[in-house]
């Protein structure tokens, strides 16, 4: 479920950019997803195809970019990156680990377009993690 919260909070901020009224939609979404968001890119997808028919992003493509997340061991104190979604520490291989970045999933830019026009500029958009 949690997967799911996260696509409709993105997809619910990717729709503002869309006007119905002018004609608008979303094309593309640009994401930027943090290892250690605790949502993963093949669910975000499948939620993606699941939520979007019916709405101004249908058919709208998703770019996802993974970023390392960065984590600090509790045990030892060894700052490290991770691309694992359940790291455990390189130094000492403890597990309590302290997340300093990489939990975030970010949109960096929503593309809309007319519906009966070529392509628009990316929509650089402010706006709050979803997790
Ligand atoms: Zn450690």
């Amino acid at each position: 479920m949690h997967e799911l919260i996260a696509t409709q909070r993105i997809l619910d901020a990717a729709l503002e950019q869309a006007d119905p009224e002018e004609g608008r939609r979303v094309r593309a979404v640009r994401l930027q997803l943090g290892a250690l968001a605790g949502v993963v890119e093949p669910s975000i997808r499948f939620y993606w195809d699941l939520l979007t028919p019916g709405t101004l992003a249908a058919g709208s493509s998703l770019d996802v970019r993974l970023v390392p997340g960065t984590v600090r061991c509790r045990a030892c104190g060894q700052v490290s990156e991770t691309e694992e979604a359940f790291p455990v520490c390189p130094a000492c291989g403890g597990a309590d680990l302290a997340v300093l970045a990489g939990d975030g999933v970010v949109i960096e830019a929503v593309e809309t377009v007319l519906s009966d026009e070529a392509v628009g500029a990316p929509v650089p958009v402010a706006a709050p993690p979803a997790r």
